[in-house]
């Protein structure tokens, strides 16, 4: 058992380098398992600090030399780097060091992946690299020369030669060593070029292994979309005169913004008709932008410190989210953004993992990449937009990029900036950065001559660590509806920093019907009792497309409540307004696929507990089941025709057009699956031509059980692709009824293609246990049981995946006893497990509290 909690860092601590670098030299000489890099740095005091006690960080490295000034030393070596005498001024540092990437299974410093080098430095890899300062607030401009028997050789900046077995690379940038980026293997380049806005040529290059070069067209497009984008709407031009993007099979995350060399989960870039869904075109335009973006967020201006990651990422996701909904649907995709908030992030923000977008200490920084530090992060520059405006948003980003090009800034530098440029105090508006918890907001109103008064109330829940909550300064963006449907009120924010506080409309006819946080313009929690006409009312007039939408939703989130409560539920003002919305052809398919769909079990689980009523997984998954039946049987005579007015009769385009039709295609046979017992989705299954009609139609067959003969056919056809493959085992978990998930997964991990060493397969297997609520929460307890066994299997192979995917359990606080006890047991036998990692260690502590 592992007693000793590890220690945690603290954002107070942080105190600058003593050293600066002014230059690094580094050279690779590749070998599987004795790869050798040297290292020449310039280091040079740093005029801030007075102390020039001189440390590098390294881990897992062999030390085979160092020298100062020509000289040899020998350092003391520490617990994770070294110490040594240096001179007061100015010096030359130079190491040797022996790692093998071959046996590198955590997939962080230099590994080896399907027979190619490649790294992975974000966050503190590097330091497995070589001895080095490793941290965001030392920059330098790296040269790097690579020397193996392999046909490309890459890393960071422009080439500077190359010849049989070498290549050298020049990054005149400075940048963290957490954006360093070696890649060297047998790969494919798709090529292409972009003329940047002052006329600069960039070569493009976008590498795979031999046999994808088919499924890189897509990402080339995403990528020069992302530029010209950034160049139009930021005014940011690149700054090499070569960008690069490698394909990589084994990765943790979806991908690395590396200067000038990104790499990339295969996941993340790899694209066809045939072996893609329109979710992963979407998703993959969305991260080829986020990376490219990164550039100039997170790259030319960088973090200080691993507190400040929210500010280069989210901005970052909310540039990538601004460019998805030019390229595509605004409404759309600010609907899917929510959705991915309310099911991550409020997950995370309401129980014991809940966290600071800026937190104040951690124990190991991987485990803080999570939904508050990107999404919620996105949030609050939303909102920091909708306060000052669209304008003078602009303005205030001009300003940061001329203020901090070139720096490791903070978050405190950002929202100053925002003060600087448009004149306004935030000073409450930082709590949102200190502030851990989803507010909660309360609305009552009140009708009287002419005058229409809201009143709102807001409070945040204590999270771990910080009971008592500060009003927040909080984005309404309000607009009233007439009764006649019209709206009387446009959309008008009201700013609320009170915990309560009323606004009053004057000057009305007759009592309005408000749209309340329209566009989602604030990460809180709306608590408002409205009966279920107003929310058809509003369903069918809201001319907030956000709104309307969330009107649906939430009428189906009362019918769904009242269904597990064993209330009156308003299953026909429901179905009714279902049926008028289906057949509004003025609405995007997209919109209307949307609407169908129902509010998460996990969303559900929670608005449970929020009410006192202990969730009931079981319960929730069969009332899901009665709706859409109910639905299926309401629409029936509507099926045929709206379902044949989404055939798409073209050629496949991965585009928002035709992704809509599809997706409320597949909504629209998801129903009538229920009726015909299958027999439309084999149909489907039989002639689909792009893999959005594959996969969707093998689903509709699983959820009717017939889907033995399309899961065979469906692994000989793809039986050599992965990322398809990832699907097929992906698929048979998500759609296992909720008695069979745990026996279905468990019988998955025994077959010879679970290569389970991969983050992908790994979490397609038990990330989608994890996603199937009623499944993952069965009353046997199988499931839990089976996810401790594997995640205590992974954790001495990939830590970081381990511990991220404990998330599973974050939110046993809201079930039964019996259901808490088996949680904290296989939580507690982690924790018990020999030589747990720190990263997993501090997430089940956490979550044990
Ligand atoms: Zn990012």
């Amino acid at each position: 058992m592992t007693d000793t909690a590890p220690q945690p860092i603290y954002l107070a601590d942080y105190t600058p380098p003593n050293w600066l670098v002014e230059e690094v030299s580094l050279t690779f000489v590749l070998d599987p398992r004795a790869t050798r890099v040297r290292s020449t740095i310039r280091f040079t005091p740093n005029p801030a600090t007075t102390s020039r006690d001189f440390f590098l960080h390294g881990e897992q490295l062999k030390l085979i030399r160092a020298a100062i000034d020509g000289a040899g030393i020998t350092p003391e070596l520490v617990d994770g780097g070294l110490k040594a005498e240096v001179p007061g001024t100015a010096f030359t540092w130079e190491s040797e060091v022996e790692i093998s990437p071959q046996t590198n299974t955590a997939l962080e410093g230099l590994y080896m992946s399907n027979g190619m080098y490649c790294t992975q430095c974000e966050a503190e890899g590097f330091r497995r690299i070589t001895f080095y300062p490793d941290r965001p607030d030392v920059m330098a401009p790296f040269k790097v020369r690579i020397e193996g028997d392999l046909p490309v050789l890459l890393s960071n900046g422009n080439p500077t030669g190359s010849g049989d077995g070498w290549a050298e690379w020049h990054d005149p940038w400075p940048k963290p060593a957490y954006l360093f980026a070696l890649v060297a293997g047998e790969l494919i380049a798709r090529e292409d070029s972009f003329t940047t806005m002052s006329g600069k040529e960039v070569d493009l290059k976008l590498w795979v292994r031999p046999g994808d070069e088919g499924k890189t067209a897509f990402g080339m497009e995403a990528l020069k979309a992302s530029m010209k984008w950034d160049e139009q709407v930021y005014g940011r031009e690149y700054d090499l005169d070569i960008f690069q993007i490698v394909a990589v099979s084994d990765f943790n995350m979806g991908a690395m913004e590396n200067k000038g060399l990104n790499i990339f989960n295969t996941s993340a870039v790899l694209a066809s008709s045939k072996t893609s869904t329109d979710a992963n075109f979407e998703r993959i335009e969305a991260i080829i932008a986020h990376e490219y973006f990164h550039n100039w967020t997170g790259n030319r201006i960088t973090c200080r410190d691993w507190f400040q990651l929210s500010l280069k990422e989210g901005l970052t996701v909310f540039r990538d989210q601004q460019f998805s909904g030019d390229m595509r649907s605004k409404a759309v995709c600010r609907i899917n953004d929510v959705i991915a908030l309310r099911g991550r992030q409020f997950r995370e923000d309401n129980g014991p993992l809940a966290h600071q977008v800026q937190p104040d200490s951690f124990v190991e920084i991987n485990n803080f990449y999570t939904a508050t530090i990107y999404e919620k992060g996105a949030e609050l520059i939303g909102m920091m937009k909708t306060l000052v405006g669209e304008e003078e948003y602009y303005k205030a980003l001009d300003l940061y990029f001329t203020r901090h090009d070139g720096e490791a800034a903070t978050i405190e530098d950002w929202v100053r900036v925002f003060e600087d440029s448009t004149g306004r105090d935030l000073t409450q508006f930082r709590r949102w950065y200190k502030q851990a918890g989803t507010p909660r907001l309360k609305v009552m109103e009140d009708f009287k001559d002419g005058t229409y008064t809201l009143h709102f109330e807001q409070e945040t829940p204590p999270t771990p660590g910080q009971d008592k909550k500060q009003p927040q300064h909080i984005p309404i963006a309000v607009g009233l509806i007439g009764p006649n449907g019209d709206e009387v009120v446009p959309t008008r924010v009201l700013e609320m920093t009170e915990t309560k506080q009323s606004f009053t409309f004057d000057g009305l006819g007759a009592k309005p019907t408000p749209s309340i946080l329209r566009h989602f313009s604030a990460p809180v929690i709306v608590q408002r009792d409205s009966s279920p006409a107003e929310r058809a009312f509003l369903l069918a007039h809201d001319t907030d497309p956000f709104n309307k939408w969330e009107a649906g939703r939430t009428l189906a989130k009362d019918v769904l409540i009242a269904m597990v409560t064993g209330e009156d539920a308003p299953l026909s003002n429901y179905l009714e307004a279902l049926a008028v919305m289906l057949r509004d052809d003025s609405l995007d398919p997209a919109f209307r696929a949307l609407a169908l769909g129902l509010p998460g079990q996990d969303d559900l689980a929670q608005t449970l507990f929020d009410a006192g009523v202990t969730p009931d997984p079981q319960k929730i998954h069969r009332a899901g089941e009665t709706l859409k039946q109910a639905t299926a049987e309401h629409l029936h005579d509507l099926l045929p025709r709206l379902s044949a007015e989404m055939e798409v009769n073209a050629p496949f385009k991965p585009n928002a057009e035709q992704a809509g039709k599809r997706a409320l295609g597949l909504e629209l046979l998801k129903l009538t699956n229920r009726m015909d017992g299958g027999a439309a989705a084999q149909a489907l299954y039989d002639k689909a031509d792009n893999m959005t009609h594959r996969l969707g139609a093998l689903g509709c067959l699983l959820d009717v059980e017939k889907g033995a003969d399309a899961l065979a056919d469906f692994r000989s056809r793809f039986d050599g692709d992965a990322l398809v493959m990832d699907k097929w085992f992906a698929m048979q978990v998500a759609h296992a009824a909720p008695e069979k998930a745990a026996d279905v997964t468990a019988t998955l991990t025994q077959d010879p293609a679970f290569n389970w060493k991969n983050p992908n397969r790994f979490r397609a297997v038990f990330g989608a246990l994890a996603m199937n609520q009623a499944g993952f929460h069965h009353v046997s307890g199988k499931a839990y049981a089976l996810t401790a066994d594997w995640l205590i299997k992974l954790d001495p192979v990939n830590h970081q995946i381990a511990a991220r995917m404990t998330t599973a359990f974050e939110t046993w606080r809201r079930y039964d006893a019996d259901r808490q006890d088996m949680i904290t047991s296989a939580l507690r036998r982690i924790l018990a497990t020999d030589g747990l990692s720190r990263d997993s260690q501090e997430m089940v502590r956490r979550m044990l509290g």
